[in-house]
């Protein structure tokens, strides 16, 4: 919880400052002590501040938070370049079953520029409703302007639940929402529930390494949120004839609240590397042997219009940068079909790839742990199957 100094109480004896051991305490002009976005919430402060005037901000909203004030499941929807990625509209299909089993609507929240068209989606993909903020400074994603919104939007209809996609954005944003509304949040969930005891959500997260799998609930604080990975659940199928309520609300984001330009998009990421929207993968693991015999994996991918993906031991070996990485600390795919090219079968690997509709081993150990899981098994050597794949592939395409 963020830690805040009451300034009409600080004596400004900068005691703080040289007790915090990031240097996230500043006196201001005023002589006053500043909190700096550097604050690990320590709270090493607390005890030195001879007047007790800093404190954590949790134990403020705890006094005033009344939790029966807040309802309704919220998803918010990540834009990527004005469309909707898919994993918001998988949230949407989980967040459904989440309202149902609370008696609550499902709202999909939009943020963006002339992106309305989209509320259509949501609608399809289950919303009652749809939370929509337009403007020019939400045309691209924003740290600043995003968190503002949000949280304005929290303050305003008190939803009592959030779900947002573990992608680069949601990562940034849940978390920082969570720490201004003063509530919890659990990162990368593969699995949503309701506790039957409680009524509260069940949040499923592996722990320990993937050892274990934990089940986290939020009894104190609202929003419950968490964020979920994408293809961690199957997009709802679209029903067009559903609509629902747009709720319009005025952006409150002024110029001078965003603090960073974007400049220029770079795009690093191409087809063979959107790994999380791909309907085929051909992945290669330690058994490739050497960095440059993964042109194989990437010829039967282009062949089969995919992406190319990694094991974790290829990607610490160099041969492949780690946004190709499937598994644990990778990411979490569902194609419809996966390759597993010299990949032993790892628990980790099998964290990210399980999902997947169909899966192809290939590798030279008959006894390797992922001829377990796999639909289809080749024993046999890489460097001779994979082109032998790839040419018969080539010649049902022409
Ligand atoms: P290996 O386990 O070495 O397997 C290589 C396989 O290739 C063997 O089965 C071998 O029989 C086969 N082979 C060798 N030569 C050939 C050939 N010529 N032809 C055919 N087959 C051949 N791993 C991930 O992948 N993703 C993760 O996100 C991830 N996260 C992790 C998180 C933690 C906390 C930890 C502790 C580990 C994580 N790992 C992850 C690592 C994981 O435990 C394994 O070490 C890793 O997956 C092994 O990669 P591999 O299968 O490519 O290599």
């Amino acid at each position: 919880m963020a830690i805040k100094v009451i300034k009409e109480q600080c004596i400004g004896c900068s005691a703080c400052v040289s007790a915090c051991p990031f240097g996230a305490i500043e006196m201001q002009d005023d002589a006053k002590a500043f909190v700096t976005e550097a604050c690990t919430a320590c709270g090493a402060c607390i005890d030195t501040c001879p007047v007790k005037t800093i404190i954590r901000e949790q134990e403020e909203k705890q006094v005033a938070i009344d939790k029966n004030a807040y309802k309704d499941v919220w998803v918010y929807i990540e834009l990527t370049e004005g469309k909707p990625r898919n994993v918001g509209l998988e949230l949407l299909g989980e967040g459904r079953k989440l309202a149902d089993a609370m008696n609550q609507k499902l709202a999909a929240v939009i943020l963006g520029d002339g992106v309305e068209p989209i509320a259509k989606e949501a609608f399809a993909a289950g919303a009652d409703k749809v939370y929509l903020v337009e403007g020019p400074e939400y045309a691209h994603y924003s740290t600043d302007a995003y968190t503002i919104a949000l949280v304005d939007l929290i303050g305003a209809y008190k939803p009592s639940v959030i779900l947002l996609g573990a992608t680069n954005d949601g990562r940034d944003l849940g978390p920082r929402i969570a720490c201004r509304v003063g509530t919890g949040l659990t990162a990368d969930c593969t699995g949503l529930g309701i506790d039957e005891a409680t009524g509260l959500v069940a949040w499923t997260r592996p722990a320990f390494g993937g050892n274990i799998m934990a089940t986290i609930l939020c009894p104190d604080h609202r929003p419950q949120m968490g964020t979920v990975r994408p293809k961690v659940f199957k997009k709802p199928e679209p029903d067009y004839a559903k609509s629902g309520e747009i709720i319009r609300v005025a952006s409150k984001v002024k110029p001078g609240d965003i603090r960073t330009k974007l400049v220029e998009v770079i795009k690093v990421c191409t087809a063979s590397c959107n790994l999380e929207e791909a309907e085929i993968i051909v992945s290669g693991g330690r058994g490739l042997c050497k960095p440059e015999n993964f042109t194989l994996i990437e010829d039967l991918a282009n062949v089969l219009g995919g992406a190319v993906g990694a094991s974790r031991a290829a990607v610490d070996a160099g041969w492949k940068p780690a946004l190709h990485q499937v598994g644990q600390t990778g990411k979490t795919v569902g194609p419809k079909i996966y390759f597993a090219c010299g990949i032993s079968g790892a628990i980790q690997h099998l964290a990210g790839m399980s999902s997947s509709d169909i899966v192809i081993a290939i590798n030279k150990d008959p006894d390797a742990p992922i001829f377990k899981m796999a639909d289809y098994g080749i024993v046999g050597d890489v460097m001779e199957v994979l082109p032998i794949l790839t040419e018969e592939f080539k010649k049902i395409r022409q």
